[in-house]
């Protein structure tokens, strides 16, 4: 199940479940889209992956119990915020490589 997370984990933007901001990497590392173009560059700080777009839960019972209400985003922040220095040393090697064979 995709953990939804309430912020950015660089800058703490609130990301609800509805935000069109919100942007994931394969381990829902999640950051808003400008951080995680003019901060991190399409690298995550934290497993090297690339970002896109969070998808939305449906707010509404449209089939089966699948939807927001029965299984919520998750409450818990995670603020971590990046050195941005030290990410660009981390980043630069990774950055040239397309995402698919990072
Ligand atoms: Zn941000
Ligand atoms: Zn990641």
């Amino acid at each position: 199940m995709l953990e939804l997370r309430p912020t950015c984990e660089h800058c703490n933007k609130p990301l609800p479940p509805d935000s069109l901001d919100a942007r994931i990497c394969s381990f829902e590392c999640t950051f808003c889209a400008s951080c995680m173009i003019e901060v991190l560059g399409n690298v995550c700080p934290n497993c090297g992956g690339g970002f896109v777009p969070r998808p939305i839960r449906p707010a509404t019972n449209w089939k089966g119990d699948d939807y927001l209400g029965k299984y919520p985003a998750t409450t818990q922040v995670r603020h971590r915020p990046v050195d941005p220095a030290a990410h660009k040393r981390f980043a630069a090697p990774i950055a040239k490589l397309p995402v698919e064979s990072r």
